[in-house]
């Protein structure tokens, strides 16, 4: 992990001005330091240069959070839901305003090329907020056709305190897939972005006092996943808890919260079978495969990381694809020419590295990378280079998470063949289909077992679609209505219109 505890006794961190962030814990609308004072040194993932220090959220801070969240949730939850609406529109202008400042501290932090984060990360983080803004006043409840004599509807209610627990790997993005629909449906929030890229969310939590959200209604808790993250999961006054991680740490959580019963939505690991036909557009499909994988450095969890070819097709397709892979250009985030950054922190450039040596201890080939850049002004970043394995499909590359600029191919013959392995792992996130047969296309998609698939396309997002996953990938969804089902309770209730005494309630009847 790219971050060390230091403790500090009373001195707390406090704004950092050169970079226009507060370092503190945002709880009850207020920066305020820790309460055993400690703090978590975030890192360039790009030098490993110490960028500033924050405030580390324990067990004790998560409780005060929750408590102020407790009191704001009855105000917030009878706020007119336009109202709502209104303050989620003005905190999508806001950062929209900040666009460029938020884009340099999200690369500074994370790695993402420069370029991703203005065209990609800060509009998609916009437009997500615009998207559940605008939902907010049309969460609508039905009317069911039940027997003469009485009327019954349902509603949809808010849960009460939300925790949120983010990743690393897109945390300005993710930060608004899980405030959007949450605050939109009435709920209040606690959440802990990640201690190693914390700095996106904590200027997000400037915006939302200056767009003026009631305080309390969203509180920021960085820290630790053992000690902030998991009194969150235990908490008996958190009502859901929204993680997106690894699927063991999903499986923690889930341990973990069973004292209260609490809702759990989990966005976990994926292992995405990128499959490309013999009657592809090929050029279309190497592009497409490109961006699957190496987007981000591959830290994603929809990544193409399995590239399956038809054997026609296979070898004319590798030799495009690695030859445009090679062409991709390295450099520091902050540079507009970047095309792919260093891996976000040390300790995970360790694990991707590790599987180069274990795809070649399964027979598997290295057909490009594999190692760190041999570039000297990249010497003290965490790089890895666009690496491409040839693999077997239950090899250990093929089957497990790498999570990083890494892709395993493997060969099929037929559609049989390309459906099996592709439903072979675990995990059931993202998928694609490139072939020009509808019929192909669309039967496949039906049997493929994933939570999304593009056909013709790749790692496509829009906050109307819903985002998620089956088997270890998790359960629930992010974005779309579907979110707001799962940040909201259905209330079924009865009414007796014709005001008689029904007969099931008449005395001697059962
Ligand atoms: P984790 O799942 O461990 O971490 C994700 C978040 O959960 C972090 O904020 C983490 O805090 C927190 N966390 C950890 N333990 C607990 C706990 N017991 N209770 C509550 N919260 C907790 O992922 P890693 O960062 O360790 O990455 C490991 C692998 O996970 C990656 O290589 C990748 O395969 C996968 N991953 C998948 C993501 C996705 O988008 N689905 C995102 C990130 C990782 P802390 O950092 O302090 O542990």
């Amino acid at each position: 992990m790219n971050t060390q505890v230091s403790i500090e006794g009373s001195a707390a961190p406090e704004k950092n001005s050169a970079m226009n962030i507060n370092t503190q814990l945002f709880i009850n609308g207020e920066f305020v330091a820790a309460k055993n004072g400690g703090t978590i040194d975030v890192l360039n993932p790009a030098t490993g240069e110490l960028i500033t220090r924050i405030a580390a959220a324990e067990a004790e801070d998560v409780d005060l959070a929750v408590s102020a969240a407790q009191k704001a949730f009855p105000a917030w939850s009878e706020m007119p839901a336009a109202e709502r609406g209104r303050l989620l529109f003005k905190l999508a202008d806001l950062i929209e305003e900040h666009t460029e400042e938020l884009a340099q501290l999200e690369s500074l932090d994370t790695g993402h090329p420069i370029r991703d984060s203005r065209r990609l990360d800060v509009p998609r983080t916009v437009a997500c907020f615009r998207y559940f803004a605008g939902m907010a006043d049309k969460i609508e409840g039905s009317v069911i056709p039940v027997e003469q004599g009485f009327l019954n509807y349902v509603t949809r209610e808010p849960i009460g305190v939300v925790g949120q627990i983010v990743p690393w790997n897109f945390p300005l993005m993710f930060t608004s897939w899980k405030l959007g629909p949450a605050l939109a449906a009435g709920n209040v929030v606690v959440m802990k972005p990640s201690e190693i890229t914390p700095l996106s969310t904590l200027r997000i939590a400037e915006l939302i006092k200056q767009a003026g959200f009631p305080d309390g209604v969203v509180n920021i808790v960085p820290g630790y996943g053992y000690t902030a993250g998991q009194r969150l999961a235990e908490h008996p006054d958190v009502g859901k808890i929204s993680f997106t991680g690894s699927t063991q740490t999903g499986r923690n959580i889930v341990n973990a919260s069973t004292g209260n019963l609490k809702r759990i939505q989990l966005e976990l690991g994926g292992k995405g079978a990128n499959i490309v036909f013999e009657d592809a557009n090929i050029d279309a499909a190497v592009n497409g495969a490109i961006w699957a994988i190496f987007h981000n450095q591959g830290q994603a969890c929809i990544a193409g990381s399995r590239l399956m070819l038809h054997e026609s097709i296979a070898d004319q397709f590798l030799d495009k694809f690695i030859a445009l892979a090679k062409t991709i250009r390295l450099g520091n985030p902050m540079d507009a020419n970047t095309e792919m950054g260093p891996l976000t922190s040390e300790l995970h450039r360790t694990k991707v590295l590790s599987y180069a040596k274990i795809a070649v201890e399964q027979g598997g080939k290295i057909l490009l990378g594999g190692t760190v850049p041999e570039d000297e002004n990249l010497k003290n970043g965490f790089y890895v280079l666009p690496t491409i394995v040839e693999a077997k499909p239950m090899d250990r590359v093929a089957q497990e998470e790498v999570f990083g600029p890494f892709v395993a191919v493997m060969r099929f013959k037929d559609d049989a063949e390309a459906l099996a392995m592709a439903n072979s792992t675990e995990y059931g996130l993202g998928s694609g289909l490139w072939t020009s047969n509808l019929q192909r296309a669309h039967s496949l998609a039906r049997k493929i077992k994933v939570g999304m698939c593009w056909i013709n396309s790749y790692k496509r997002v829009n906050p109307g679609s819903p985002f998620g996953g089956v088997g270890k990938s998790g359960y629930g969804r992010e974005m779309g209505f579907e979110s707001i089902h799962d940040y909201t309770e259905a209330k079924s209730v009865w009414v007796n219109i014709d005001a008689k005494i029904p007969p099931h309630l008449e005395r001697g009847t059962s």
